[in-house]
């Protein structure tokens, strides 16, 4: 679900990677854009050769990933890039997608999926077209930035209690959202040189 009004976004068929997400008015760093509110699934019970749906499965944490409901849209059409303005955060056990940048009227709204390195995926889909300055080509993370983003997540784990979850677990919006992420952790972010 988006946390921007609708007056701030709109869809739009992109060139080389399906929909995308784009501004329709400038969206300040640190805004939240939306939570990836959906059925949480094990990532052991996805069919990674079969399922459609897995190409919106959003990361969770090591174990589970997040299906979105695909007939509304929503964050899960947010594509890939290797520079991405958008990045996610965990608050009260969610997927928060904020604005790492200012975001440009008109620019698409982009994020890093965070896919762990490439060694498991064949034949890989994960072909990236960002065409940033520094697009690797593919979506996977490098090893090395596959590590970093996990030792920060065990960190933030350890700052906070996260809830045991299970097959079942479907995430509904929650009742509060911040009104913006704060400027420390959008800098640990940006300090973290993920991408
Ligand atoms: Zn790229």
């Amino acid at each position: 679900m988006f946390l921007i009004p609708e007056s701030f976004w709109e869809i739009k068929k992109t060139k080389s990677k399906g929909r995308g997400v784009f501004a329709m008015k400038p969206i300040g760093q640190g805004s939240l854009i939306g939570d990836y509110v959906g059925k949480l699934v094990h990532l052991n019970d996805v069919d990674f050769d079969k399922e459609k749906k897995k190409l919106y499965l959003m990361y969770y944490n090591d174990e589970f990933g997040i299906y979105p409901n695909l007939k509304k849209p929503s964050v899960h059409l947010i594509n890939h890039s290797c520079s991405p303005n958008c990045w996610i955060i965990r608050y009260k056990d969610h997927t928060i997608v904020f604005a790492l940048k200012n975001i440009d009227k008109g620019d698409e709204l982009t994020i890093s999926y965070l896919l762990p390195p490439k060694m498991n995926c064949k034949p890989c889909s994960h072909k990236c077209f960002c065409k940033s300055k520094s697009c690797t080509g593919s979506m996977h993370l490098t090893e090395g930035g596959y590590k970093k983003w996990q030792d920060f997540q065990d960190k933030e784990k350890k700052k906070g209690k996260y809830k045991k979850i299970n097959n079942e677990n479907i995430l509904k919006p929650l009742a509060k959202y911040p009104k913006t992420i704060s400027k420390s952790y959008i800098l640990k972010i940006n300090n973290l040189k993920i991408m």
